[in-house]
């Protein structure tokens, strides 16, 4: 089994590949072949018997859409699980809490002058769903570790959002529960390629302020967090004989 494991930002993988003394568990991939792809590295490392390709695609749908589809037509990956932050829409989520992707949306997708729902083009679909299986393993690997797996409609646009009245309207409209910018990119991939895959994040922002605030030391603390989650989530992938 050949599994896609991928991030936005360089900070989001990072975990994976160096050794760190507070999280032993984050050094697995440390012999790794990197290939440099469409402006991106790629990392071919192997855990345990599973072969990964991990890879952050750069900020943004686009790039991440060109990311995933390259896991998944050039390096033959079978499963994708993406890693990484969002700020929060939800009341509920608190700085820190993980979650995970039961549906995602593009909250920036407009073509309502025709009559259209928002975030929906014809032959599309406004929500995706990631693999239930997969969730069962996250669900399993929060149990293990004793921590709260939140699960949540995530909805992913082009813009960092830092305003309250914005936010607000992205929780109406999509019913969302947090908001960032490469999910349902990734989503409509996966879904469209039959690949598997799961979306975690790590609530880093309310979604509601200055983005400066201290987004990018949370950034750090929480790549480390869900990178574990995801190595927690290899384990048991590897274990059930996949
Ligand atoms: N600090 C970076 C920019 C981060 S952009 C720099 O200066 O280069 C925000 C990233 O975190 C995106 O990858 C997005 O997926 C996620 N994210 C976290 N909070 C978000 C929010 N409030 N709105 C949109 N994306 C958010």
């Amino acid at each position: 089994m050949k599994i896609a494991i991928m991030g936005a930002m360089v900070e989001e993988v990072d975990p994976f590949l160096s050794e760190s003394e507070h999280e032993p568990l984050l050094k697995y991939f440390k012999k790794h072949n990197d290939i440099e792809y469409g402006g991106n590295l790629y990392h071919e490392a192997k855990y345990r018997d599973l072969d990964i390709v991990l890879a952050y695609s750069k900020i943004g749908k686009v790039y991440s859409a060109l990311t995933a589809a390259t896991m998944i037509e050039k390096f033959g990956c079978e499963m994708l699980l993406f890693t990484g932050v969002a700020g929060a829409v939800a009341p509920d989520l608190k700085i820190g809490d993980l979650v995970a992707a039961i549906q995602l949306c593009q909250h920036d997708l407009d073509i309502t002058a025709f009559g259209h729902p928002h975030g929906y083009v014809p032959e599309g679909k406004v929500y995706i769903e990631p693999s239930k299986e997969l969730l069962h393993i996250a669900k399993e690997v929060a149990d293990d570790r004793g921590i709260e797996l939140k699960k949540g409609i995530i909805a992913t646009g082009d813009q960092f959002i830092a305003d309250a009245k914005k936010k607000r309207w992205i929780a109406d409209t999509f019913d969302a529960d947090a908001i960032e910018m490469e999910g349902a990119s990734v989503a409509v991939v996966c879904d469209s390629l039959n690949v598997p895959f799961f979306v975690l994040r790590a609530i880093s922002d309310a979604a509601d302020m200055d983005a400066a605030f201290d987004f990018d030391e949370f950034l750090k603390h929480s790549s480390k967090v869900s990178s574990s989650f995801i190595i927690g989530m290899l384990e048991k992938i590897s274990k059930s004989g996949n």
